[in-house]
């Protein structure tokens, strides 16, 4: 009933003593659950129901207590992060950024956030200063893809918040490229969340194409 019974790691339990956060909100206190004993998620959540730190947990938790692989060599300028969110816009993406760098504050897992609409320099430099979670809007990502800047290649979670209103704008194909660079299908190690305020046909081919044997959560 409080996040101090739901052992995410003494680093992000200070954290998120920090960000004042005590009780659960109900998408946390179902999907948090789940996501830690690796099961793929389907999530009905509105704004303002929590989804941010239901996805973001887990990760961060996931990512502190893993054995972090050796990333493979691509070339000097290649990163490989572990975690991706695909949020539809800028404005979005920002937000999830800002609150997982709260979150993972001296846990020593590093969030970058790229976003079209703005210069890619700032972000590539940040980029080669490393990354374990990467925030993207997809058509940035497309991009960084194609300079080979990052590869999915090494991808353990991914999140896609606002589902249905990434396919309202257009988004599927650059979202079906993005999810083909993964190596790790389901059910291999990758992890997948999937947040959508609404659940229509397309949402429903989207979880089935890139989850396994999820767990459906309305709340
Ligand atoms: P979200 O739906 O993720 O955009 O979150 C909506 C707002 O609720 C944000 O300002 C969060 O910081 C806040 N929030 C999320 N979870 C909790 C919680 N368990 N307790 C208090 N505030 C929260």
């Amino acid at each position: 009933n409080t996040f101090a019974e739901i052992d995410l790691g003494e680093a992000l339990n200070l954290n998120i003593r920090r960000c004042k956060y005590v009780k659960p909100t109900p998408v946390q206190r179902y999907a948090i659950p789940i996501s830690l004993v690796g099961r793929d998620l389907m999530a009905c959540a509105q704004t303002g129901s929590g989804k941010t730190a239901a996805f973001c947990f887990p990760i961060i938790s996931g990512i502190m207590t893993s054995q972090i692989p050796q990333r493979p060599y691509r070339g000097a300028r290649t990163v490989y992060p572990l975690a991706l969110i695909l949020s539809p816009t800028r404005e979005l993406s920002m937000q999830i950024h800002d609150e997982a760098k709260k979150f993972s504050y001296q846990t020593g897992v590093k969030v970058v956030v790229a976003y079209g609409g703005a210069p890619i320099n700032q972000q590539l430099r940040e980029l080669e200063r490393g990354v374990d979670i990467l925030v993207a809007t997809p058509g940035r990502l497309v991009d960084l893809l194609e300079r080979a800047r990052v590869s999915l290649q090494m991808i353990r979670y991914l999140a896609l918040d606002e589902a249905d209103r990434m396919l309202d704008m257009g988004f599927e194909p650059q979202i079906r490229k993005i999810v083909e660079q993964m190596d790790m299908p389901p059910p291999g190690e990758r992890q997948t969340m999937l947040f959508s305020a609404t659940f229509p046909k397309e949402i429903q081919r989207l979880a089935s194409d890139f989850l396994a044997n999820y767990v459906f959560l309305a709340v």
